[in-house]
């Protein structure tokens, strides 16, 4: 085990990249699938033209959406191979199959220095297998022809899987130039970030972030709270919020989350206005009410602009910000306001700045901002809220140990070589 791509051997070897090439999809009119962000596939060019410069052949192993071990067509990486063909400039063999002869013979009729990339791997039941055994037999099945291994795909580190995982414990591996990447904005922002320090929370279920508020708490000095999951905020301030989406199950411990913040001095903002509406649509009638003002049967679906003003002035002077999660039903015109306001706050600041979330990631790509008018744009979601969750990711485990606020967070650690 190497802890950086550059020391792992690959000239002349075929090294096999797990990659993240989990593109949002849909159908065009003749019912061909196209490709609607590209921006995880862009994401992935880089490790694999270093390991071309380097003289490597590269098979490319990814997944489409969620197949749960069956072959579903419109789940093919057939597009995706197109167009990783077109961003490296070179010819990629898509392989139409996960394993076995077949494979193992398109490999060995690779020219040296040829990119290939394999069928969705999760069309393959043994990828995704709660039993170390079946992984195992997929995974040896790749080491069969496979001299190395370079994991890649952020958005999968946090799984435990036979090409993320169980490879890895088989061949001579490394983390790829993204998982690196990744690792190292997320570590700035854990361990020793710059104050003030804001984390602006969002998207639709307070539930799947609670855990990220529990970690980030003890490091930030402001919370600004919107999308969905302000309602239940708002609940737990006493509001009425309509037909808002709301976990009221999630109140009492909201309650205690905020009781905590105000303990340690970190400053929680809620939402003052919103925009409401009676159904999400994009020619249904909208509102702009005070929070304490949702009538019965609207439903809050952006923050307000004067919330939108108020987040924009707290994060003029952060020099840390976290964002994940929108702010609202972006997906519609009038409700993407708000999360349009903290997008540009956030490429505005000279602070350093984290988009992490799939959804956010689309949103601020939907409105034409570049990503590098951010400090970093995480390509993973689930990936992104472990680590600010302060967990240890499976698939790098053996690499890095990035817990957060540990005196050894960062450094890479001594590896066993043991990925078990
Ligand atoms: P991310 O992928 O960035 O982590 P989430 O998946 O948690 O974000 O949430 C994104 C979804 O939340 C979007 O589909 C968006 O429409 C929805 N959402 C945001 N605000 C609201 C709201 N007020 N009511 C209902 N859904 C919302
Ligand atoms: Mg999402």
């Amino acid at each position: 085990m190497s802890d950086r791509l550059d020391q792992l051997d690959v000239e002349g070897k075929v090294v096999i990249v797990r990659s993240d090439l989990n593109v949002p999809t849909a159908k065009d009119e003749t019912g061909r699938i196209v490709i609607t962000d590209d921006g995880r596939i862009r994401a992935s060019v880089p490790t694999i033209q270093s390991l071309l410069a380097r003289g490597a052949t590269v098979v490319v192993v990814a997944h489409l959406g969620r197949p749960r071990g069956e072959v579903v067509p419109d789940l093919s990486l057939s597009p995706v191979a197109a167009r990783l063909s077109e961003l490296l400039d070179a010819p990629v063999a898509f392989i139409p199959q996960v394993s076995g002869d077949e494979v193992d013979r398109a490999v060995r009729a690779l020219i040296p220095g040829q990119v290939a990339l394999l069928e969705n791997v999760r069309f393959d039941a043994r990828e995704t297998s709660p039993q170390a055994e079946e992984r195992g037999s997929l995974a040896s099945e790749w080491a069969r022809w496979g001299d190395a291994f370079v994991i890649d795909g952020f958005g999968v580190v946090h799984r435990e899987q036979a090409s993320v995982t169980d490879i890895a414990g088989l061949l001579p591996s490394a983390p790829g130039l993204l998982v690196a990447r990744e690792l190292a904005s997320f570590q700035r922002v854990l361990i020793d970030p710059e104050r003030p320090y804001a984390v602006v929370l969002g998207g639709a279920k307070v539930s799947d972030k609670l855990a990220v508020i529990g970690n980030l708490l003890e490091r930030i000095d402001r919370l600004l709270v919107g999308g969905g999951m302000a309602f239940t905020f708002l609940r737990a301030e006493g509001y009425a919020v309509g037909a808002s989406l709301l976990e009221e199950e999630m109140v009492p411990t909201i309650r205690e989350l905020m009781d905590d913040a105000r303990r340690r001095g970190v400053e929680i903002m809620l939402p003052v206005d919103v925009v409401i509406a009676r159904e999400v649509s994009a020619d249904t009638e909208v509102r702009v009410v005070d929070v304490g003002e949702i009538p019965d049967g609207w439903m809050g679906l952006d923050i307000g602009p004067e919330t939108a003003r108020r987040y924009t002035a707290a994060l003029a002077d952060a020099r840390t910000v976290v964002w994940n999660g929108p702010m609202g039903v972006y997906e519609v015109a009038q409700f993407s306001a708000g999360t349009r306001a903290v997008a540009d706050a956030l490429a505005r600041s000279s602070g350093f700045t984290i988009v992490g979330g799939g959804d956010s990631a689309a949103a601020i790509r939907s409105m034409g901002i570049e990503d590098s008018r951010f400090g970093h744009v995480s390509t993973g979601g689930g990936a992104s809220l472990e680590l600010l969750e302060g967990r240890t990711l499976p698939g790098i485990a053996a690499w890095l140990r990035v817990e957060a606020g540990s005196p050894a967070a960062g450094t890479p650690s001594p590896s066993t070589g043991d990925m078990t």
